[in-house]
């Protein structure tokens, strides 16, 4: 176990409604990715405690929402500035349970609080409308009130962030919190809680319940007292919770799978081309929904760019994220790591052409290779399905329009990334690619000041940014007539 300052974050518990339920019997154990070893437990919350949580959020919701904005934002930015203020205790929490580098780790809670920043100042915001009336003795007015309790499912791959981006919006909003963070790592979702009860967050209006993901996940949607769905993970599980919403008809809002095509024109700044796919392709171990998924290399280009690639990569180093110069960690699970072999061997058993990696790390456990595939062509797997692992593969192509075709040629479209100089093009290109984040010239693009969010089978709603706080408001029209 790793030493906290504060070792009170790291709590054996679930938060339920204002009450901390201590792990029993009943337990799910957390593994380290990077050992196997068992770094604690969480209880098994079942579904009569989901609706309680319900019940007693919808209670706390309606005080919440009754405070003015600038106290809700106070709230909301004191939550910010202790995130900041545990961010070395956060991040261990976060290595410890997901795998990623520290430093890396450490990043994505200051990533993750800059949510809660934010909407702190968005929360004073919610401006509504008034709208000339249709006749003289009307006047149209617009209120933007909270849609009420809502409930989040949440993934491993950013077991902060993809928290706050919903908490902080939810909370700036007016609305409560019921969450449910994936098994693998509860213990930073868990301590994001601790950190929200210190910071003034009422009792009752967040809670976290940690359990089987199925169990909670049709309490939660089936419960008609929670008006708002918002889920990130994959397409599969999304499409189930999307059916599984429809009977109550709750707002939903999901984050879900990417295929995202990552194209490198002639014309474009090599160099700034690699250090743009390392960051798009190996930030996570390939384990995120905008992760460069395809890389598409013009012909004229295609050798120096898989040349340099292969020399970048070749310096990243595979290890345990708490050692120091380690820039990419394990896997989450076998699952994955079956994954990531399956897509590589069939590949190369269609003729693709192993320039680095390759295999699974001589580290054993979870730990794979860096890898890049050179002559991919459309029929392989990792063409049409999201890796999620650290294996770049390198398509060629010839013209602008035939690039276009392939890279929309996909059920997804979440994010997607290229490179080129010519200023038509750029723009030709961001036009016409069906995603919902175009990058250009550019690996990372996710910050709270953007809308974050998919078209197609990659989802529903935008996170971030000032658009955000809409998908947590209802409008009501109130019509003032005898003026
Ligand atoms: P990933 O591939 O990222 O693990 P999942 O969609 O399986 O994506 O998981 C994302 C989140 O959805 C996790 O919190 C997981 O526990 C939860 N989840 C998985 N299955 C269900 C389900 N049947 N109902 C509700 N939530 C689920």
């Amino acid at each position: 176990m790793t030493v906290l300052k504060d070792p009170t974050l790291f709590r054996e518990a679930a938060l339920v409604a204002g009450e901390w339920i201590e792990t029993g019997e009943e337990a799910i154990t957390v593994t380290d990715p990077a050992t196997g070893a068992a770094i604690g437990r969480v209880p098994r919350i079942g579904a009569a405690d989901v609706r309680r949580a319900i019940a007693v959020a919808a209670a706390a919701q309606r005080e919440w929402a009754s405070r003015t904005a600038k106290e809700r934002s106070d709230v909301l930015r004191r939550w910010f500035e202790l995130l900041q203020a545990n961010k070395e205790d956060l991040g261990r929490i976060l290595t410890l349970e997901q795998g990623k580098p520290l430093p890396e780790a450490i990043g994505e809670i200051g990533y993750g609080a800059s949510f809660i920043e934010w909407f702190s100042e968005e929360a004073r915001r919610v401006n509504g409308d008034i709208i000339p009336g249709h006749q003289p003795d009307k006047r149209i007015l617009v209120f933007k009130q909270p849609v009420g309790v809502v409930a989040a499912i949440t993934p491993w791959n950013f077991p902060n962030a993809m928290i706050t981006r919903k908490a902080g919006p939810a909370f700036a909003a007016g609305c409560a919190m019921v969450l449910k963070p994936a098994s693998q790592t509860p213990f930073s979702a868990i301590a994001l809680a601790v950190l929200a009860e210190r910071a003034g967050l009422p009792a009752g209006l967040f809670s976290v319940v940690t359990g089987s993901a199925s169990e909670i996940g049709a309490e939660l949607t089936a419960n008609p007292t929670v008006r708002k769905l918002t889920f990130t993970g994959s397409t599969e599980i999304g499409v189930a919770l999307y059916r599984q919403s429809a009977p109550t008809v709750k707002k939903l809002g999901l984050e879900l799978g990417g295929n995202a095509p990552f194209i490198v024109f002639d014309d474009a700044d090599i160099a700034a081309a690699v250090e743009g796919a390392l960051i798009a392709k190996y930030r996570n171990n390939g384990q995120t929904c905008v992760c460069a998924n395809r890389i598409y290399v013009q012909d004229g280009v295609y050798d120096a760019f898989a040349e340099k690639l292969a020399q970048a990569v070749s310096r990243l180093r595979t290890g345990n994220g708490f050692d120091e110069g380690v820039t990419l960690g394990p896997l989450i699970d076998a699952a994955a790591l079956a994954k990531v072999e399956e897509h590589v061997s069939d590949a190369v058993s269609k003729g693709a052409r192993i320039l680095l990696g390759g295999k699974p790390h001589a580290l054993g456990g979870t730990f794979y290779e860096p890898t890049i595939l050179a002559d991919v062509t459309k029929e392989m797997a990792v063409a049409r399905e999201e890796t999620f692992g650290p294996v770049a593969p390198l398509f060629r192509f010839a013209d602008e329009a035939d690039v276009i075709a392939q890279a929309n040629d996909t059920e997804f479209g979440l994010a997607s990334y290229f490179y080129a100089k010519d200023l038509s093009r750029v723009f030709r290109v961001a036009e016409a690619l069906d995603y919902g984040m175009v990058g250009v010239n550019t690996g990372l693009i996710s910050t709270a000041e953007a809308p974050f969010g998919g078209v197609k089978l990659s989802g529903l709603g935008r996170e971030g940014s000032r658009y955000g706080i809409d998908e947590f408001l209802e409008l009501k029209y109130v019509c003032l007539g005898g003026v």
